[in-house]
C-alpha cells in the first residue's frame, strides 16, 4: 500500500492566486498552471504511479495571501472518494474561531487531520494563538502537519522556517503527533534530531525526496536510522508541486546499490521501505 503523505487540493483558476502560483512553481521548473489538483487529474496521477492513497491538504492562507483551498473543498473530494484520500482541514491562529473551525472540520466534515502553514501565515508555530487548535487536535486524536523548511513564496517570513520551532510544542502537547513536512528543508539533520528527543513527531519527505540528490537523500535516511527515527518518516510529494511517479521509482532506487549511501550504511531493506512508502502514514491516522 503506497500512501502519498502529503498532497494539495485546489485548482489553479478557482483558489490559487496567480501571483502566489507564480512564486511557488518557480523553483520547479513547471508552469504556473501546473498548480492545479483538480480531481480528475489526482486520480491519473496516483494511478499512473501505482499510489493507492494520499493524504489531501487544504490551505488557509486568507489572511496573507488572499485565498484559500476550503476544508469543504477537500471534505467534498473526500466523501466522493474515502478510499483514496484521507483529508486534513487548514485553519489560521490568526484568526477568531481557528479551534472550533478544526473541530467543526473533524467532526462534521470527516477531516482526519490539520495542516498549517505558520511562515506563510507570518506567525512561529510555537506562537501561543496556536496553543487551543494544537488543544483541540490533541484531544480529537487528529495528526497536525506543520509546513516547516524554505519556502520561495514572498510573503512568507523566514523566521519561521526552522523546525526547531517545534520543540516547545512537542513539550507542550506530548499526545500531539506533529509531522514536520519537508523534513524541514535544508535543515534535515536538526529535524531528525528534534524526531528523536520526541516520539510523538513524525516528518514527510515531500519536495526534500524528490528535488535533492539520491546520495543527499540517503545519507538522510541513513542518519534517520542511527538516530531510530526510521518508521516516523513519511514519503509523500507535495503535488502538484512535484510528480508523484519519479518519486515513487526515485524511492525505489534507494533500496539498491544504485544510490550510494554513507560508507556503513546499507540500503533500505523491504521491511523500512514498505514503512516509509505508507506503513507509517496508516498507522498514523488510525484512530
Ligand atoms: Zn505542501
Amino acid at each position: 500500500m503506497i500512501i502519498d503523505a502529503h498532497v494539495h487540493a485546489g485548482e489553479y483558476y478557482r483558489h490559487f492566486t496567480a501571483r502566489f502560483a507564480d512564486q511557488m512553481m518557480a523553483t520547479t521548473g513547471l508552469p504556473p498552471e501546473a498548480l492545479s489538483a483538480p480531481e480528475d487529474k489526482l486520480l491519473a496521477e496516483m494511478d499512473a504511479a501505482g499510489v493507492d492513497h494520499a493524504f489531501l491538504l487544504a490551505f488557509d492562507v486568507r489572511r496573507v495571501e488572499g485565498f484559500s483551498v476550503p476544508n469543504t473543498f477537500v471534505a467534498d473530494l473526500c466523501a466522493r472518494h474515502p478510499e483514496r484520500f484521507t483529508g486534513f482541514a487548514s485553519v489560521d491562529a490568526g484568526r477568531p474561531g481557528a479551534a472550533e473551525e478544526l473541530r467543526h472540520a473533524v467532526t462534521e466534515l470527516g477531516l482526519r487531520g490539520l495542516k498549517t502553514a505558520p511562515c506563510y501565515l507570518r506567525m512561529s508555530p510555537a506562537d501561543p494563538r496556536w496553543f487551543e487548535v494544537y488543544e483541540t487536535a490533541q484531544e480529537l486524536g487528529v495528526p497536525v502537519l506543520v509546513h516547516t523548511g524554505y519556502t520561495p513564496a514572498k510573503n512568507a517570513d523566514a523566521r519561521y522556517f526552522s523546525p526547531l520551532l517545534l520543540e516547545p510544542v512537542a513539550k507542550e502537547f506530548p499526545e500531539l503527533r506533529l509531522i514536520l513536512a519537508h523534513l524541514g528543508t535544508p535543515w534535515t539533520t536538526p529535524c531528525i534530531d528534534l524526531l528523536s528527543r520526541h516520539p510523538q513527531l513524525y516528518a514527510d519527505l515531500s519536495i526534500f525526496g524528490t528535488y535533492q540528490s539520491p546520495p543527499t537523500v540517503a545519507a538522510a535516511l541513513a542518519h534517520a536510522r542511527v538516530r531510530g527515527v526510521l518508521d516516523r518518516l513519511l514519503w509523500g510529494t507535495d503535488f502538484p508541486f512535484a510528480t508523484m511517479s519519479a518519486a515513487v521509482a526515485r524511492m525505489a532506487r534507494l533500496t539498491t546499490d544504485a544510490t550510494p549511501w554513507p560508507s556503513g550504511s546499507a540500503p533500505l531493506t523491504p521491511d523500512e521501505h514498505r514503512a516509509l512508502m505508507g506503513g507509517t502514514a496508516a498507522r498514523l491516522t488510525q484512530k
